[in-house]
């Protein structure tokens, strides 16, 4: 409870004298935009004094401790995944004047397998920051569609609602995808065409509205945001907010038209379309079979003291990735997306 000889001073609430008790409800919490912010005492009267102004206060500040640890926790979950799932093919990178990364590729989802999986080597010579933007980039159906039950899960207590949405995004902060050059010269030149972005909008219980983008990296910001704020840093204008949530209805439902009609028709190869639509189904299952096996880390953990809250998030995460890892060894095993496809399309 007491100060450190070596930190600076505090100031009671109540009356502004030298504090050295703070408040435990709100101990290591922080304000609206993610930055630590704790109320101190001189005495137990001036905290008993200062409750009944304080007390709403207090509960606000330890949602918003959640919540901006939870983003945190589930944007480290979604680069475990993005890394052992890697899904795309970049050919080669370029930087240009201003020291932005240009990742080139020839095209996402192949659809072949063994070209999957693995994150490819010469991304390890980026920096972190690069690197995690590039797990992020042309991510968000994933982020989303995967994760939708873990991060409602990791959240609960928190907050009042959770909807996935769709948005115009300005031009990437650190890393451009592009498909094909054709001679030379990009298929699409960046700015072209805005790029749709896929991120959740949480009404917290402090009644404010934030952004929570597990694919945040690539715009070089945090995965937790007011969503004022995060619409003026990388939101160029809204399209449509809830669409996600029938989108992931219409993957579903999609998959299995598709799956009814090779079904119906012996059609023993499974279409490209057909392929992706299963991956997202295969994802989103995965991540919940990881959740199930590896716990949960819920309000307690995440409310907790920092070095409590350390360890248990350390754990968790060792589990979620050793859960990953199980994972794909099973998938590989069975045959690959393709294979996890073919079985979709027998069963359905
Ligand atoms: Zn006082
Ligand atoms: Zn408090």
């Amino acid at each position: 409870m007491a100060s450190s000889n070596s930190a600076p001073l505090k100031s009671c609430a109540i009356c502004n004298k030298d504090a050295s008790l703070r408040c435990a409800g709100c101990a290591e919490g922080v304000d609206i935009s993610g930055s630590p912010t704790m109320t101190w005492y001189c005495s137990k009267a001036c905290q008993t004094a200062h409750w009944s102004t304080h007390k709403i206060e207090c509960k606000d500040t330890s949602y918003r401790k959640h919540f901006y640890r939870a983003g945190d926790l589930l944007q480290q979950c979604f680069h475990l995944f993005s890394r052992k799932f890697w899904n795309h093919t970049w050919s080669s990178w370029e930087r240009d004047e201003n020291n932005r990364l240009y990742g080139w590729m020839h095209g996402p989802d192949t659809g072949e397998d063994e070209k999957l999986y693995d994150f490819p080597e010469e991304c390890d010579t980026l920096s972190d920051r690069e690197k995690h933007a590039v797990l992020a980039t042309q991510k968000g159906p994933a982020a989303l569609l995967a994760f939708h039950q873990l991060v409602k899960a990791v959240l609960k207590g928190s907050c009042t609602n959770v909807e996935e949405i769709m948005v115009d995004a300005k031009q990437h902060a650190v890393v451009v995808w592009n498909t094909k050059k054709v001679d030379g010269e990009p298929l699409e030149k960046p700015g072209d065409v805005p790029e749709t972005h896929q991120l959740y909008r949480v009404t917290l219980k402090d009644s404010n509205v934030y952004a929570l983008d597990l694919t945040s990296a690539q715009f070089g910001i945090p995965p937790v945001m007011p969503f004022d704020r995060y619409q003026a840093a990388v939101v160029h204008r809204f399209v449509s907010g809830r669409a996600f949530g029938r989108c992931i209805t219409y993957i579903q439902d999609g998959c299995q038209t598709r799956a009814m009609f090779a079904l119906v028709c012996h059609k023993e190869i499974v279409d490209e379309d057909f392929r992706f639509d299963s991956r997202m189904m295969y994802y989103e299952e995965m991540i919940g079979r990881v959740r199930k096996r590896g716990g949960t880390m819920g309000a307690r953990e995440l409310k907790s003291s920092n070095a409590e809250h350390q360890r248990t998030q350390e754990e968790f995460l060792q589990r979620f990735a050793a859960g990953l890892e199980m994972e794909l060894t099973e998938l590989k095993a069975q045959g690959g997306f393709a294979g996890d496809a073919a079985r979709r399309a027998k069963v359905m």
